[in-house]
C-alpha cells in the first residue's frame, strides 16, 4: 500500500484497460502522432507535450470556451485550459475579435502603440504598481526582474522557495535537500553551479527565510502568493506579510509571481491581501491566450532602475564619452509588447479579465472542491483537498501540505497519470503532472458535476480491484 491509501498493483490493472481504451478511442490521434515522429523531436513540437498520460499525444482539432474538440471528434471539458494560458476560456469573442482586426494592421514594428497605453493605465488602476513593462512570456518578466532586482540591490543572490517554478529562469532551478541549495533534478546542459547565487528554503518557514535572509547577500524573494506548481500549497495566516516585511527590514526585494494566482482575484493575491510587491509578474491569460507578460513595479523601484541604469551606463561608457552599451541591457526579445500581443491585451484587460469573470469563476470553483472532498470521504480516503480562488485540488495526503516537499512528497505519479487518463477516455482534461484544476468564464455548474461524478465512478472502479 501507498501513502495515497492505493495499491501500485491495482493501479498497474486500472491504467493498462485505460490505456487499450485510449488506444481504441483515438485511431486518428495515433496516425498523427505515427506522423509526427518524422518530423518533430520526440513526436511533439515541444518535447513537455509527450509527458502526458495517453499512451500517445491527443491531437487538437479546435478549443472554444471551456471545451476542445479532438482529431477523433470527442469533445472534452477543459479543466486544465492550457495550464492557465486560456484561464478566461479558449478564444474569448473579444480576443478573437482583436486578432482579426490587428491582423491587417501590422502584426509588431518595434514601435509602441496607444493600445501599450492603454494596457499601462488598466495594470497600474488594477495592481495598485504605477510603472509596467510588457514581454512575451511570463519567463521573460521572471527573468528580467531578477536582472532589475540585482541591479538595484547590487546583492547577488536570489531567494526561492523549494518546489517553486516560475519558468525556464536558470536561477529558479534549485530545490531545497535539508538546508542546503541543489540543483532541480532533470535539468539538460546545467554547466555552472547555480547555488552559487540561488538559494532555496521552504514554504512557511519564517526562521528559514529571516536566515536566508540574514546573510544579507539576497537581492529578492522570488515568490507566488500560493504554490501552485508542486501541487498547490496555501501561506499560513500572515505568512506572506511576513515575506514582505522582513525582505523590506532585510534589504531584499519582494517580487510577486502571478501568473497562476492570478485566478483567484482581478487584483491577484496582491491585491485580495494587500502584498504590497516591488515587483509584480504575471504572464499565460494576461492578454488572452495570446504569448505575452507584464511586470510592474513601484514608484521607489522605478526611481532605482533609473540610479541603476545610469550607473551602469556610466560604468559603459569610454574615457571619449560615448557608451558601449548599444542597448544590450540583457533584457527584452524581438516580438516583446508586439501590436498584436498589445491589442489582444487591451481586449482581454477591458472586456474578458472582468469582475463579472471572476463572479462566475469562483463559485464553481467552490462548487468543485465541496464535491472532491464529498468523493474522498465516501470512498474513505486519506486525501485533502486545496482551493484557492477558480483552482483547486485534490491530493493523496490527509493534511494539505504546507511546503513544497510536503507535497511532494504525497505525489503518487502512476496513480495520478491514472486517474488523468481515465478522465481524458470520458472527456475531461486536468491539469497534468499533479490534480489541479481550473474553471473559466465558460465552465457550466454541470460542467463540475460531470467531473465530480466521473472521478468518483474512477474511484470506484480502481477500488474495486483486488490489491
Ligand atoms: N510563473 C509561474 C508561477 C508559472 O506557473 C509559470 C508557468 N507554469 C511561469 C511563471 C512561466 O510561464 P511561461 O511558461 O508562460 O513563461
Amino acid at each position: 500500500m501507498t501513502a495515497s491509501g492505493i495499491s501500485s498493483d491495482a493501479v498497474e490493472t486500472f491504467m493498462s484497460v485505460e490505456r487499450s481504451y485510449f488506444i481504441e478511442r483515438n485511431p486518428k490521434s495515433r496516425e498523427l502522432a505515427e506522423r509526427a515522429r518524422q518530423s518533430l523531436y520526440g513526436g511533439v513540437p515541444m518535447h513537455w507535450m509527450a509527458d502526458w498520460s495517453t499512451p500517445y499525444p491527443l491531437f487538437v482539432q479546435s478549443a472554444s470556451g471551456a471545451r476542445f474538440t479532438d482529431v477523433d471528434s470527442h469533445e472534452y471539458v477543459d479543466f486544465c485550459l492550457g495550464d492557465t494560458g486560456s484561464m478566461f476560456g479558449h478564444s474569448p469573442a473579444p480576443v478573437a475579435s482583436a486578432l482579426a482586426r490587428q491582423s491587417t494592421r501590422g502584426l509588431t514594428t518595434m514601435l509602441p502603440g496607444e493600445d501599450a497605453i492603454v494596457c499601462g493605465e488598466i495594470l497600474s488602476k488594477r495592481f495598485g504598481l504605477p510603472y509596467w513593462q510588457v514581454t512575451a512570456t511570463a519567463t521573460d518578466a521572471n527573468r528580467y526582474v531578477l536582472r532589475w532586482a540585482r541591479a538595484i540591490t547590487q546583492k547577488p543572490v536570489l531567494l526561492v522557495f523549494d518546489g517553486c517554478y516560475h519558468g525556464t529562469v536558470d536561477d529558479v532551478m534549485v530545490r531545497d535537500h535539508g538546508g542546503e541549495t541543489v540543483h532541480r533534478p532533470g535539468l539538460v546542459g546545467q554547466v555552472y553551479d547555480l547555488s552559487q547565487y540561488s538559494r532555496a528554503i521552504p514554504f512557511n518557514d519564517e526562521e528559514a527565510l529571516e536566515q536566508a535572509l540574514k546573510q544579507g547577500d539576497v537581492c529578492a524573494l522570488l515568490c507566488e502568493p500560493a504554490m501552485t506548481n508542486i501541487g498547490m500549497v496555501l501561506p499560513d495566516d500572515g505568512f506572506m506579510q511576513r515575506c514582505r516585511e522582513l525582505t523590506r527590514q532585510y534589504g531584499a526585494l519582494f517580487i510577486v509571481d502571478e501568473t497562476h494566482t492570478i485566478s483567484t482575484d482581478i487584483g491577484g493575491c496582491t491585491r485580495l491581501w494587500s502584498l504590497q510587491p516591488d515587483f509584480f509578474v504575471m504572464g499565460k491569460p494576461v492578454a488572452g491566450g495570446v504569448p505575452c507578460g507584464v511586470f510592474g513595479c513601484s514608484e521607489e523601484m522605478s526611481q532605482a532602475m533609473q540610479a541603476a541604469k545610469a550607473r551602469i551606463n556610466q560604468a559603459a561608457q569610454s574615457p571619449e564619452g560615448d557608451s558601449h552599451a548599444h542597448g544590450h541591457s540583457g533584457m527584452g526579445t524581438t516580438l516583446s509588447a508586439n501590436a498584436l500581443a498589445m491589442h489582444c491585451m487591451r481586449a482581454n484587460l477591458e472586456e474578458v479579465m472582468t469582475d463579472a469573470a471572476y463572479e462566475h469563476m469562483l463559485p464553481l470553483a467552490k462548487q468543485l472542491a465541496a464535491g472532491f472532498r464529498q468523493v474522498i470521504a465516501k470512498h474513505d480516503l486519506p486525501w485533502s483537498v486545496t482551493e484557492l480562488g477558480a483552482r483547486c485540488e485534490f491530493q493523496f495526503c490527509a493534511k494539505p501540505p504546507r511546503t513544497g516537499a510536503e507535497a511532494e512528497a504525497a505525489f503518487h505519479d502512476e496513480l495520478q497519470m491514472a486517474l488523468h487518463l481515465y478522465l481524458i477516455n470520458r472527456g475531461i482534461l486536468i491539469t497534468p503532472f499533479h490534480n489541479m484544476t481550473l474553471c473559466c468564464p465558460a465552465t457550466t455548474p454541470a460542467d463540475v458535476d460531470r467531473l465530480i461524478q466521473t472521478l468518483d465512478e474512477a474511484l470506484t472502479a480502481l477500488l474495486a480491484i483486488p490489491g
